[in-house]
């Protein structure tokens, strides 16, 4: 049953992390293909908006204006750098066009606002007519001249088209000569999405939040199979120690009634009304003994429910003295029993029976489990009547003090088998207090003693004897 239950937890644990290791990584994964995807189809609709014959002639336009400059630039009227800035500016001065178109292209194919978009001149090429070539903006550069759009960092975007475009020109140079020269211009057009991963992250929150409940739902569903497991097996261990107790408890009086009978029935015994009256002395004395075992079972494992209390009104400052006084006749000398009883006239409302029985039943626990010093007090405080016993014995493990008052429940292999008991001491007690509307706890170190307290309510039982 251990090894079971250990393997089958364990199994459970393993089962539970693989399966949201395989949860986490699905989801992962779901969430990295909607990333690419939005990717994708951003870039569809850009293209598809681009490709509109009002953004197109926009580019055009500006092409020209800047092809316009190259005779300027040849007969050396401009440099390099003013070319360059040239068609920066001829395409400036169509940005805010352009954005406009760009925006209601963006409405037309539903491309999320926080797509954004430029076109710059990546690369531009001269080739003159007796074929050397001049490079006007270089390829490799860094930051390619941006013409339209949105000006963002080039390496924050992602490159998602670029083609090359060649124009003819001829014009008139210094010499007033014809010239002619190609002009190669490579665009490039960029995409930046903004915050992609909480875009994605807002589209898939329904499916997190399930998977999340789901996780949460299987964690709970397990840890409550664990539980079930374990107070299961608490049983199981518990109705198995029950068992041995009692078989070892009913083992000597069988024996002994056993020994005594065939005494009895032996010819030895008919002849002799000495032996005879020894043998039936022993068969009632073992029979009372089995008796008083199965009403102990029988009565302490009552819960407070099935208590029926006869209310008396007592002075517990008297009733305590009389169970010590009774108590101290069955001690041997080796134990000290000290008590601190307050005088007082104020009256409990109690059963006297089953209060002198838990009092007497924790009593005889002090000296079972090896107290040699034990020591009862009475006392009233503002809400209750207090009665503690202490005794300085094998203490009990702080794991053990809030199970000691569970039905048949008794501390480790060791003691079990050193002290004789059933485990329902305490757990009668316990009833019995509750019974009374009142509490019982425990203060324990290991090996140097332990402190029970009973606390009664002052007002407990007063209505059942004012007229
Ligand atoms: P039993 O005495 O029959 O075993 P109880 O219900 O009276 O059953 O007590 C439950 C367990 O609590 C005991 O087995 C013992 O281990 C522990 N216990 C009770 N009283 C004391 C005490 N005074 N000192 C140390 N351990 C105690």
């Amino acid at each position: 049953m251990k090894i079971k239950s250990r393997t089958l937890i364990a199994g459970s644990i393993i089962a539970l992390i693989a399966l949201t290791t395989m949860q986490g990584y699905l989801t992962f994964n779901t969430f990295d293909l909607r990333k690419n995807s939005f990717a994708v189809n951003s870039r569809t609709k850009i293209g598809s908006i681009v490709k509109t014959p009002y953004v197109d002639s926009l580019s055009w336009h500006y092409r020209m204006d800047f092809v316009k400059k190259i005779p300027e630039y040849r007969n050396g009227e401009i440099t390099k750098e003013e070319l360059i800035l040239e068609l920066e500016n001829a395409a400036k001065s169509r940005n805010p066009t352009f954005k406009k178109y760009f925006k209601e292209g963006a409405e037309h194919f539903k491309l999320d606002p926080r797509v954004l978009f430029k076109k710059v001149a990546s690369s531009l090429e001269l080739t003159h007519e007796d074929g050397t070539t001049e490079q006007i903006i270089i390829e490799s550069d860094k930051s390619p001249t941006f013409l339209l759009g949105t000006d963002f960092p080039t390496d924050e975007g992602y490159l998602i088209n670029a083609w090359n475009w060649t124009f003819d020109e001829d014009f008139i140079n210094n010499n007033n000569q014809t010239e002619n020269v190609i002009i190669t211009y490579r665009a490039s057009l960029y995409m930046k999405i903004i915050d992609l991963d909480w875009i994605i992250f807002n589209q898939l929150i329904g499916l997190f939040l399930i998977a999340f409940l789901l996780f949460v739902f299987v964690v709970l569903l397990v840890s409550y199979s664990i539980r079930n497991l374990l107070k299961l097996k608490h049983i199981s261990d518990v109705k198995t120690d029950f068992i041995n107790n009692i078989t070892h408890e009913l083992k000597t009086p069988l024996a002994t009634l056993s020994i005594a009978t065939k005494t009895l029935s032996s010819k030895f015994a008919q002849d002799n009304k000495e032996i005879a009256k020894v043998s039936i002395d022993t068969i009632n004395r073992q029979n009372v003994r089995l008796q008083n075992l199965i009403d102990q079972v029988v009565d302490n494992s009552l819960g407070y429910n099935d208590i029926k209390l006869n209310l008396e009104q007592v002075n517990l400052t008297d009733f305590t003295n009389e169970i010590c006084d009774d108590f101290s006749l069955t001690l041997t000398n080796d134990i000290q029993f000290l008590r601190s009883i307050e005088n007082t006239q104020t009256l409990a409302h109690i059963d006297p029976f089953y209060i002198s029985t838990a009092i007497i039943n924790i009593l005889n626990n002090a000296i079972k489990f090896d107290g040699t010093v034990i020591k009862l007090t009475y006392k009233i405080t503002d809400l209750y009547h207090v009665v503690t016993i202490s005794d300085n014995g094998i203490g009990i493990s702080k794991k053990n003090k809030s199970l000691i008052f569970g039905k048949f429940y008794r501390i480790n292999e060791q003691n079990k088998h050193s002290y004789k008991g059933l485990g329902l001491g305490l757990y009668y007690c316990n009833q019995i207090i509750k019974a009374h509307h009142g509490t019982i706890s425990v203060k324990s170190e290991e090996h140097e003693g332990s402190t029970f307290c009973i606390k009664i309510p002052l007002n407990h039982g007063k209505e059942n004897f004012t007229s």
